[in-house]
């Protein structure tokens, strides 16, 4: 007998609106506090109820949460500190109510291993006069509540990548209303989502967000990450963010980072672009390091030099090259000024992590 964990008891979505439906009281504002767990991928959340509107995270209370049940602390000294770092508006709960990304600090008020945030913030403002900018491409894939890819035949396997990228027919896109949800979600809390697309891969999408400036490229990934698997949690689906879900003939998933600083975005930044190349190319191994949560293990399985990647144990860059480490866009090449895509990141990758380590090869040489 196979259990269905995410929902062990079926859940009526109209009986739920009429609580929902029920008048809030003004000063009573839901928060909910969500941080990055143990895992250095999943993230948990809980909810607190303050008394006014805030505005900014500084306003906020400092919470904590029982950290050995999330893999960050032992039982007899379990206290985690949750800061809360950034504010959006509550897609689910609606109104006033604020959903509050978290960083996580020990009892020693040292970060936790998992909070990449921290180190992220002192490398940005040690390059913010060079204005940094990141937008990142999030692939995943969603899996229908069994863990098999959506859509896909239950006995079998699709036919052969070719026609879903971009695609649009029921025989083509599996999953456009999860899609389709999300990327309203994250407009109505304040992410910069700047697009969507169905990916190579049937059951596989890809949201783009930024371009942000600095730190903001991190907390907004994050955001937008909790809201996909929240979304996908009312339609009864999973997300999934392993960079290769399916071995086999099948593309894994990314998280494309596109980089600028305000030298690369004016003219003849074409030049600057170079140079930040030559010094990527000097630190593979340390980027390689820092692109997925497992120090490379989990992007070995993507980066093989097939579906469009470049081999993991490689550096190479080029114009519209989609096989290559670095591409820099055709219409980066012909403007000579804009900016570059690393194609290596894996789609569960801490994008802390990913902007940090680019900022401290490209702008503070370290
Ligand atoms: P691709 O052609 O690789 O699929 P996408 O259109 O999916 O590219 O994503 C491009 C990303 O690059 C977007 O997230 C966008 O915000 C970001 N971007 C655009 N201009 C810049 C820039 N100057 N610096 C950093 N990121 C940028
Ligand atoms: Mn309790
Ligand atoms: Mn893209
Ligand atoms: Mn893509
Ligand atoms: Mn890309």
């Amino acid at each position: 007998m196979v259990f269905n964990l995410s929902q062990p008891t079926s859940s009526n979505k109209q009986t739920l609106m009429k609580y929902l439906s029920l008048p809030q009281p003004e000063t009573k504002v839901q928060c909910m506090y969500i941080w990055i767990d143990g895992t250095g991928e999943a993230l948990r959340a809980k909810t607190k109820t303050v008394n006014f509107i805030p505005k900014h995270p500084d306003e906020l209370p400092i919470w904590n949460y029982d950290g050995s049940s999330t893999y960050q602390a032992e039982g007899s000294n379990s206290d985690i500190y949750l800061h809360p770092v950034a504010i959006y508006r509550d897609p689910f709960r609606g109104g006033n109510n604020k959903l509050v990304l978290c960083e996580t600090y020990k009892y020693n008020h040292k970060p936790t291993e998992s909070n990449k945030r921290k180190a992220c913030v002192e490398a940005m403002e040690r390059a913010k006069d060079q204005h940094p900018w990141f937008g990142i491409e999030q692939e995943y894939t969603i899996l229908d509540s069994d863990n098999h890819p959506y859509g896909w035949p239950k006995n079998g396997f699709p036919g052969p990548q070719g026609p879903y990228y971009c695609g649009v027919g029921s025989n083509k896109v599996y999953g456009r209303d999860v899609v389709e949800a999300h990327y309203r979600s994250c407009l109505y809390a304040g992410i910069m989502i700047a697009g969507s697309n169905a990916e190579v891969m049937p059951a596989q999408w890809e949201y783009q967000v930024g371009p942000c400036e600095g730190v903001t490229i991190g907390d907004d990934l994050w955001m937008s990450r909790f809201i996909l698997q929240r979304v996908a949690e009312d339609f009864n689906v999973i997300v999934s963010f392993d960079p290769k879900p399916i071995p086999g003939d099948w593309n894994g998933a990314g998280a494309h980072t596109n980089f600028s600083t305000k030298a690369m975005r004016e003219e003849d930044g074409l030049t600057e672009i170079e140079k930040a190349i030559e010094l990527l190319a000097l630190n593979h191994t340390r980027h390689i390091m820092a692109y997925d949560p497992n120090e490379g293990k989990d992007n070995a399985r993507r980066l093989t030099g097939q579906h469009e990647t470049s081999s993991i144990h490689d550096f190479s860059a080029g114009v519209a090259n989609r096989g290559a480490s670095i591409r820099i866009p055709r219409q980066v090449a012909e403007e000579r000024m804009g900016y570059l895509e690393d194609r290596r990141p894996s789609s569960n990758c801490d994008p802390y992590a990913v902007a940090e380590v680019m900022v401290r090869t490209i702008c503070l040489g370290l």
